[in-house]
């Protein structure tokens, strides 16, 4: 049998996206020895319980130590205190990798701790649900979803390979782009319907407040469809929205104007603009609805 492509792996964090990568790796032979440090004893022991990893350790620097993969998977926010914590224990030659789901504030955080010899690659896979810790971790969590690197283009080349190789390998799409690009898509296409999932339930809350009716209770698909993620972890979402704030205060401002384009013409009764404004949203959603090939695409490089 061919030795694994990283014998020790260190996973910070233990939750949801820590869990299911430990998971999907072993599963795939690309790891040998598997152990944590999380903050959350009881994920901890949940962790072993499930066979995640092998063993706990008592802190975050005794995990990374001798570790050839270190995966970051602490809310953002706390990307930078576990990095300046763990730096000093990390091995000649080990790779960081965070997978937070914004990457410049994370990148800006991490880099100043890294030592010498020990490569950083910033991974955000596009994949999760609303639940938290590893009771909600999964094998199979990554395949056919996207995993966008963003690299600097001085990392050195053959970690990055190494962790694009294991991404494809538990199945993921990896393609490469700078942070900020990064940050902008993703305010667009995850952040910005958090916000709205967020306040949509607000909304109703209020509603049913005002009208002493169970209006949440009344809720047909269209309503449960649009909020699912609501229901996603406060500390992770308000990480996500500090630290990636100028990309989403831009998004919200271009949703409010599309948002006053319909209202606008709804006010006006202005059937043509809001025949023309729902067939454009129909046309796009059906093409994006459309299935998508699942094999593993190139990494797509980027200067
Ligand atoms: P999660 O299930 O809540 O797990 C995070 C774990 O990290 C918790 O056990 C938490 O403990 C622990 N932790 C917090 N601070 C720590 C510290 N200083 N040292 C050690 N452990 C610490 O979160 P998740 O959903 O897996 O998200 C993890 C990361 O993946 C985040 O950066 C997120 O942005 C990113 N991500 C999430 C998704 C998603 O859909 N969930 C998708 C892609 C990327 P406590 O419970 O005590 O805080």
């Amino acid at each position: 049998m061919s030795s694994p492509s990283f014998p020790r792996l260190a996973v910070i964090g233990i939750g949801l996206i820590g869990s299911s990568f430990a998971l999907a790796l072993r599963a795939a032979g690309l790891v040998g020895t598997v152990v944590c440090g999380d903050a959350d004893k009881m994920n901890v022991a949940k962790a072993i319980e499930l066979e995640i990893v092998d063993s706990a350790c008592r802190s975050n620097v005794e995990a990374v130590r001798d570790a050839d993969l270190v995966v970051l998977a602490v809310p953002v926010g706390a990307m930078g205190t576990v990095m300046r914590e763990v730096a000093g224990a990390l091995k000649p030659g080990c790779i960081v990798m965070d997978v937070g789901s914004v990457k410049g504030a994370v990148g800006a955080a991490v880099e100043p701790f890294l030592p010498q010899g020990v490569a950083y690659v910033p991974a955000h896979p596009i994949a999760g649900t609303e639940e938290s810790g590893p009771e909600a971790a999964f094998a199979e969590l990554f395949q056919g979803k996207w995993c966008l690197l963003t690299p600097k283009p001085s990392t050195d080349a053959a970690a990055v390979a190494r962790v694009s190789a294991a991404w494809t390998q538990i199945g993921a799409r990896v393609a490469c782009m700078g942070p900020e690009q990064h940050d902008r898509l993703l305010a667009t296409v995850s952040h910005m319907p958090h916000m709205l999932a967020f306040s949509l339930m607000a909304t109703a809350d209020d509603v049913a407040q005002a009208e002493g009716v169970d209006v949440i209770g009344f809720a047909g698909s269209s309503f449960r469809d649009a909020t699912r993620v609501a229901a996603s972890d406060p500390t992770m979402w308000r990480d996500i929205f500090l630290t990636n704030r100028d990309a989403v205060l831009e998004i919200v401002e271009r949703f409010k104007a599309d948002l006053a384009r319909l209202e606008e013409a709804v006010r006006e009764g202005d059937e043509a603009a809001m025949t023309a404004f729902i067939a454009r949203a129909r046309a796009l959603r059906r093409a994006q609805a459309a299935p998508t090939p699942v094999e593993p695409l190139p990494v797509v490089e980027e200067g």
